[in-house]
């Protein structure tokens, strides 16, 4: 943030997010080009109904509908039974037929809402809509070598399949807002329906942010910030909104409602147009495609097919499993994270069990992912060795400190525990006689700590039961040595 003078506390803010997010089918919306155009040369995903020829007819893709139901329904939004597509006509060199397909006042999904969860406090945001529309081609501007300014237009996102969810003006502080698009993303993810990667535009979003004397029931005028590629950058972009706006109001301008951009080097919004009312886009009903009518039999199909949701199954790792808030919500921030610790947990359920397996899994697998740089889902060990691993500390066949370093092994090779233990010799001495032998050298070895131990110094002890795991490598449980030092002197 450059602009940084404090929130004038006499303001509250009111803000409501429209997101994009792009649906992961196999086709575009409305023909059979391929929906994934990532790795695709400029212009090469392309046919007459996505360019916009004329006298081509557009055909609705099913699996788009199924993926914005189970949206909306994960949003516990309503599914209206019927719903109709509508023109949406404005000009703009990204958009080929000179409208863009979308939904007017019958979208899919109606009424939602979501929990977010910030500083400890549960706060639900109402989802006013979630509507199925297309993706527009996408514009890059370059300066050529002669100096000039040249625009490209690439018409392969032209047809993607994109769907836009409204928030009521339900969301009052930047971390909110955060806190909303994290969860949206999470649960895009988490139904499959498409990868929410915000860098890549397959999820953006636009901010509407204004403020009001605080305790007002009336809102007021609202800026809309656009362009924005992350949530970091959404976050910062309402932040400067909510600054100002109230100094705007303090300098005697009147605000009007106007779009802005996020300008991300500079850290501020940039005026970029007065907003345009929804009057001026002249939306009418698509003559060339039926309106939908979802039976009940459909919505039920769908809500049947719905996985087990983020909120649910954390509560469900708290409740059965005994864990804390945060091992719970850590674990479930992705559905493959969640689906690995049950797959880790198997057989044995247990909230000690699920402890140590949280604590492999954030501490050890998560650092092990980190370096690598590496999936969880194209990681080589499996779920089912990491128990494998905790068996053999519980049994006392290999030391904690071991175990780490079989962990290791394990993550790079994805080898079973008890071969790696087998194989490089890495069993604990558990032969009390063998551990009694090392305790006698060491003893020796170190007279001065031993006399300090028994003119009183604690300290001396830990000093001696250190020598002895130096000396056996860290393989003698610890508990032992400390038994037999005692002992012995
Ligand atoms: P428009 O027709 O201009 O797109 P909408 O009524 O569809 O406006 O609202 C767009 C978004 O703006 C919604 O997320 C809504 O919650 C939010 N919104 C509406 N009024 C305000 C306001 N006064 N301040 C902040 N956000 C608002
Ligand atoms: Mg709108
Ligand atoms: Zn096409």
């Amino acid at each position: 943030m450059t602009v940084v003078t404090p929130i004038k506390t006499e303001y509250e803010a009111v803000i409501g997010l429209e997101t994009h997010i792009q649906l992961q089918t196999n086709s575009k919306m409305f023909c059979g080009c391929r929906a994934d155009i990532a790795n695709s040369a400029p212009n090469t995903q392309v046919c007459p109904v996505c360019l916009g020829m004329p006298g081509v007819l557009p055909v609705i893709n099913r699996k788009a509908i199924e993926y914005i139901v189970k949206l909306g329904l994960a949003l516990h939004c309503e599914i209206p039974e019927f719903s109709k597509f509508d023109r949406k006509n404005y000009f703009y060199p990204d958009l080929v037929k000179g409208y863009q397909v979308s939904q007017f006042d019958l979208p899919i999904c109606v009424n939602g809402w979501l929990e977010i969860e910030v500083e400890g406090k549960t706060k639900r945001i109402g989802i006013t809509r979630i509507h199925q529309e297309e993706d527009t081609g996408k514009l890059t501007h370059v300066t050529g070598p002669d100096g000039q300014e040249y625009t490209l237009v690439d018409y392969n996102r032209s047809g993607v399949p994109l769907v836009e969810c409204v928030s009521e003006p339900d969301i009052s502080t930047p971390a909110e807002a955060a806190a909303y698009l994290t969860k949206i993303r999470q649960i895009v993810r988490w139904l499959g329906i498409g990868t929410g990667n915000m860098n890549e535009g397959a999820m953006r979003c636009d901010a509407n942010v204004s403020v009001m004397p605080r305790g007002s029931k009336e809102f007021g005028t609202k800026i809309e910030v656009k362009n924005m590629n992350s949530i970091q950058s959404v976050h910062d972009a309402v932040a400067y909104e909510i600054i100002r706006q109230p100094q705007e109001i303090a300098a005697g301008h009147v605000l009007k409602q106007q779009t802005r951009g996020w300008d991300e080097a500079k850290q501020i919004t940039v005026f970029q147009r007065l907003k345009e009312g929804s009057s001026d886009y002249r939306y009418f009903p698509e003559p060339d495609l039926p309106p939908l009518q979802l039976t009940a039999e459909f919505r039920e199909s769908i809500k049947a097919s719905l996985p087990e949701l983020p909120d649910e199954r954390r509560a469900r790792f708290i409740n059965t499993f005994g864990l804390s808030s945060y091992d719970a919500e850590v674990l479930t921030s992705s559905r493959t994270t969640a689906e690995w610790f049950e797959a880790a947990l198997g057989t044995n359920p247990t909230p000690t069990r699920a402890k140590s397996v949280t604590n492999w899994i954030l501490n050890e697998l998560f650092a092990r992912l980190k370096e690598s740089g590496g999936e969880l889902s194209e990681v080589k060990i499996q779920p089912g060795q990491l128990n494998g691993l905790i068996e053999l500390v519980e049994k006392g066949t290999i030391t904690p400190k071991t175990a780490k370093e079989v962990f290791e092994e394990m993550f790079n090779s994805g080898q079973d525990a008890a071969s790696i233990v087998k194989e490089k010799g890495l069993g604990a001495i558990s032969d009390e006689s063998a551990i009694s032998a090392i305790v006698e050298k060491v003893i020796s070895e170190n007279p001065k700590a031993v006399t300090d131990f028994k003119a009183g110094k604690e300290a001396s002890l830990n000093f001696l039961i250190g020598g002895v795991m130096k000396q056996t490598q860290g393989k003698a449980s610890k508990d032992v040595v400390t038994r037999l030092l005692r002992q012995r002197l």
